[in-house]
C-alpha cells in the first residue's frame, strides 16, 4: 500500500536511525540475548544522537520534534532490525511526557535535559501485584508530611526498564482534603528505600528487562511531585491515549515484518513438488493478512495525524490498540503455521515474533479494558 504519510525529513531521520541500529545494536544482538537485556550503554548513545525524547523542547535540551511520525519511524526501524528489546516508544512516549506536561519548572529544568541526553531513562510504574486494570485498587501510597515532603511505600510489578531506568513515574494513592486520590511522583534510582525485586522471566521480549520495584519509606521532595497530587487519575487517563497509540505503532511493524519473513520462507520452501507459496491456501492467507495489516496501517496513520493535531481521544486510541494487537496475534500465528516446524524453532525469527506478540493484547490495557473504554464512549456507561 502506498503511504503518503511521511515527508522527506522523516525519511532522512529513518536513514540515520537505521544506520545507528546497524552499527550499534545489530552486531550486539547475540550478546543482548545472552545477557537477557539490551545494555544501558545503547540508550546513552541513542540520547547522544537525538533519538531519545526528541519531543522535549529545545529550551530543556531536546530537539523540539513533537511530530509523532519521528517516533513511528523509529518503531518501524526497530522491527526491521529484529532487535525487539529496544522499546523506543516506551522510552520516549510513555513516561517522559508526564514530566514535560505536569512537572514544575524546577522539575522540568532538572529532569528533561537528562532524559533527552540519555543520562537518565524513565519508566512508568503503575501496575501492582494485586492491581493492574483496576487502578482504584492500587495500594502503593504517598503520605504528605508536615515539612512538605512525601513518604512513599508500596510495590510495583511488571515494570519495563525496571532494572536499568534511573527514573520512574510512580502512581500512588494520596489523601488530599480528607479524600482518597491518586498522585504521580518521580522516584530516582539510588534514593534511600527504593530497591528492585526480581528480574522477571517472560514468554517473549527476552532482551527487554521487566522487573519489580519496592518502595520503603522513600522520601520525596516537592520537585518529585508531578502536578496536583490529587489529579493522578485524570493525568493517567490523558497519558493512556498516547501510550495506546504508541503501543499500536510498536505492534503494527511487527505484523508487517512477520509477513515479510513468511513471504521469504514460503517462496523457498518446497512441498509436494512446488513451493509452499504456490498453494492456494498460502496465497489466501497472505492476502487476508495483508488486507488486515493495510487497514490497520491506514487507521494508525490517521490516529497519528489526530494525535499531532491534539485531537486523539481515549476511545479512538483504545480502538486502534485493540485492533492492531488482535491483528498482530492472528498474523504471527498464521505466519508461524506457514513456516511449519521451522517456525517453532528459535533460529527462525518468526518464533521470536510469535512469542513477543502475545503481550500486546495485555499491556497498556488489556483487550477487554479497551472494549470497556470504547463501549463507554458509545453508551455513556
Ligand atoms: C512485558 C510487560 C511489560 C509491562 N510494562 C509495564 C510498565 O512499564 N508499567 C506498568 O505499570 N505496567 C506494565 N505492565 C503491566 C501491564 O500493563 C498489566 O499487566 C496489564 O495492564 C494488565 O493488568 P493485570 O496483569 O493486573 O491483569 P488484571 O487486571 O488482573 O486482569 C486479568 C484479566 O481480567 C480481565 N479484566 C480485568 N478487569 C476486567 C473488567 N472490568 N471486565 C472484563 N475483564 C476484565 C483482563 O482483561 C484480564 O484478561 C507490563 C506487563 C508486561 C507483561
Amino acid at each position: 500500500m502506498i503511504r503518503n504519510h511521511y515527508e522527506e525529513e522523516h525519511e532522512a531521520f529513518r536513514d540515520t536511525f537505521r544506520t545507528f541500529l546497524e552499527r550499534e545494536a545489530i552486531p550486539n544482538r547475540a550478546r543482548y540475548r545472552a545477557e537477557g537485556m539490551v545494555d544501558r550503554e545503547l540508550y546513552r548513545k541513542m540520547g547522544e544522537q537525538g533519538f531519545l525524547s526528541s519531543w522535549v523542547p529545545e529550551e530543556y535540551g531536546g530537539l523540539g520534534l513533537t511530530d509523532f511520525r519521528y517516533d513511528q519511524v523509529m518503531m518501524e526501524e526497530v522491527a526491521h532490525s529484529l532487535e525487539s528489546g529496544i522499546w523506543t516508544g516506551a522510552l520516549n512516549r510513555n513516561a517522559p511526557p508526564y514530566v514535560g506536561k505536569y512537572g514544575s519548572e524546577e522539575t522540568k529544568r532538572h529532569y528533561l535535559p537528562k532524559l533527552a541526553s540519555g543520562e537518565m531513562i524513565c519508566g512508568i510504574a503503575m501496575t501492582e501485584p494485586d492491581a493492574g486494570s483496576d487502578i482504584a485498587g492500587f495500594k502503593t501510597r504517598a503520605d504528605l508530611q508536615p515539612d512538605g515532603t512525601w513518604v512513599l511505600n508500596g510495590a510495583k510489578t511488571y515494570i519495563s526498564y525496571g532494572l536499568i531506568a534511573e527514573l520512574f513515574v510512580v502512581a500512588a494513592k494520596t489523601e488530599v482534603n480528607n479524600k482518597r486520590q491518586l498522585g504521580l511522583f518521580l522516584v530516582e534510582r539510588g534514593m534511600p528505600g527504593f530497591s528492585n525485586g526480581r528480574k522477571l522471566e517472560k514468554l517473549g521480549f527476552h532482551t527487554q528487562d521487566t522487573a519489580e520495584l519496592i518502595f520503603e519509606n522513600v522520601v520525596l521532595k516537592p520537585i518529585h511531585v508531578l502536578g496536583d497530587a490529587a489529579k493522578g487519575f485524570d493525568y493517567m487517563r490523558g497519558g493512556l491515549a498516547q501510550e495506546r497509540l504508541t503501543t499500536a505503532a510498536q505492534s503494527l511493524p511487527w505484523s508487517q515484518k512477520a509477513i515479510e519473513l513468511t513471504i521469504d520462507f514460503v517462496t523457498q520452501r518446497k512441498a509436494f513438488g512446488q513451493t509452499v507459496a504456490d498453494f492456494q491456501n498460502t496465497k489466501f492467507k497472505l492476502a487476508e493478512m495483508r488486507t488486515e495489516v493495510d487497514a490497520c496501517q491506514a487507521f494508525l496513520d490517521h490516529c497519528v495525524r489526530l494525535f499531532n493535531a491534539g485531537q486523539l481521544d481515549q476511545a479512538t486510541a483504545a480502538a486502534l490498540k485493540l485492533k492492531t494487537s488482535e491483528v498482530q496475534g492472528r498474523v504471527v500465528d498464521e505466519c508461524l503455521q506457514l513456516h511449519g516446524s521451522a517456525g517453532y524453532m528459535q533460529e527462525y525469527p518468526i518464533c521470536q515474533l510469535y512469542q513477543d506478540a502475545r503481550i500486546f493484547r495485555i499491556f497498556a490495557g488489556t483487550s477487554e479494558v479497551m472494549k470497556i473504554v470504547i463501549a463507554k464512549d458509545m453508551l455513556g456507561r
